[in-house]
């Protein structure tokens, strides 16, 4: 058996010594796509005004989403109904222990043609600068309040849609505290032998770099990251998938790709155990100013920015799941 070491940081902690690569999409490539109907039509749909109520909402109904705060446990029940609200009806609570703390994940189920899964999943608890603070004021908007937002609205988009993968929409808690939530899902996931066919994480995706619409697009580059990188069978399949979403990316929403690497968020547990993982992140940790503080609010976040993220998703989860075949 492997021995998996706790890691030292969370959201983002220390960025890997790795360059980030701009797109290789040229506008004369981009020409070139044809652009499906389907996933035109449902990029209509993708809603900034229910994206930026559920951002409202969830960082004012709660003091803090400190995991080791009072209130944790409510924001799972709320996202719980929230689920619920747009129409799902496979929802349920993964229940862990960590430190004594009585914590849950929330899973939305919804099945597709197979029991191949895509898990589309974020992090609902927050922190401050001291990470122990389960007191003050934590509203984490940025982080991660607007990936919460994207997965909800995913689920919203694709509530109807039939595809050939089951997604899983997966909240987590426990991220601040070196991945509570998603390690012990990932190890629920890989002890019932659950078939993930893919892993996208968003954690921090609300807060674009000053004047500019670049999302990271973060995969798996081998052995070059320590803290999240430790099996390489992987990291082909992400660099595949990362290039598709680029691709998506430049036909389907106004966001300019860039590529990075994976570190410090909830898919390390995930990539740990083989599974094939990516993620979207904001640079924030570099930008935003609010970041882990009291004042990261919905106020400083770009509206617009997250309803385009939420446009890649879907329509990656669109182009993957529903022609796939294996
Ligand atoms: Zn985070």
């Amino acid at each position: 058996m492997k021995e998996y070491k706790p890691y030292l940081h969370s959201c983002k902690g220390d960025r890997p010594e790795v360059p980030l690569v701009p797109s290789e999409i040229t506008q004369a490539k981009k020409a070139t796509y044809v652009r499906d109907k389907f996933i035109d039509s449902q990029m209509e749909l993708v809603s900034k005004t229910r994206i930026e109520a559920w951002i409202n909402r969830l960082t004012s109904s709660f003091p803090t989403r400190h995991s080791k705060s009072r209130f944790i446990n409510q924001v799972a029940e709320w996202l719980k109904i929230e689920f619920e609200n747009i129409g799902h009806t496979n929802i349920y609570f993964h229940d862990y222990t960590k430190s004594n703390y009585q914590l849950k994940n929330v899973i939305c189920n919804k099945q597709g043609k197979t029991d191949k899964v895509i898990i589309i999943c974020a992090h609902y608890d927050s922190r401050m600068k001291e990470r122990e603070d389960a007191e003050s004021s934590a509203p984490g908007a940025d982080d991660n309040a607007s990936g919460v937002a994207v997965v909800l609205e995913t689920a919203q988009i694709l509530l109807q849609v039939d595809l050939h993968y089951s997604i899983q929409f997966v909240l987590f808690s426990g991220e601040e505290q070196d991945y509570w939530g998603a390690e012990e899902y990932a190890q629920y996931v890989k002890d019932n032998t659950m078939d993930v066919h893919r892993v996208i994480n968003l954690d921090m995706v609300g807060y674009p770099p000053l004047g500019q619409q670049n999302i990271t697009i973060e995969r798996d580059i081998g052995n070059t990251v320590t803290p999240c990188n430790r099996v390489s069978s992987n990291d082909n399949d992400s660099e595949t998938f990362a290039h598709s979403m680029e691709e998506v990316a430049s036909v389907y929403t106004n966001l300019t790709a860039i590529k990075g690497p994976i570190y410090g968020s909830d898919y390390c547990p995930f990539e740990n155990r083989g599974y094939v993982v990516t993620g979207l992140y904001d640079e924030g940790q570099d930008n935003n100013p609010h970041y882990h503080s009291s004042d990261d609010l919905p106020s400083d976040l770009d509206m617009g920015y997250i309803t385009s993220v939420t446009k890649l998703i879907v329509a990656t989860i669109l182009k993957e799941a529903r022609t796939g075949t294996s």
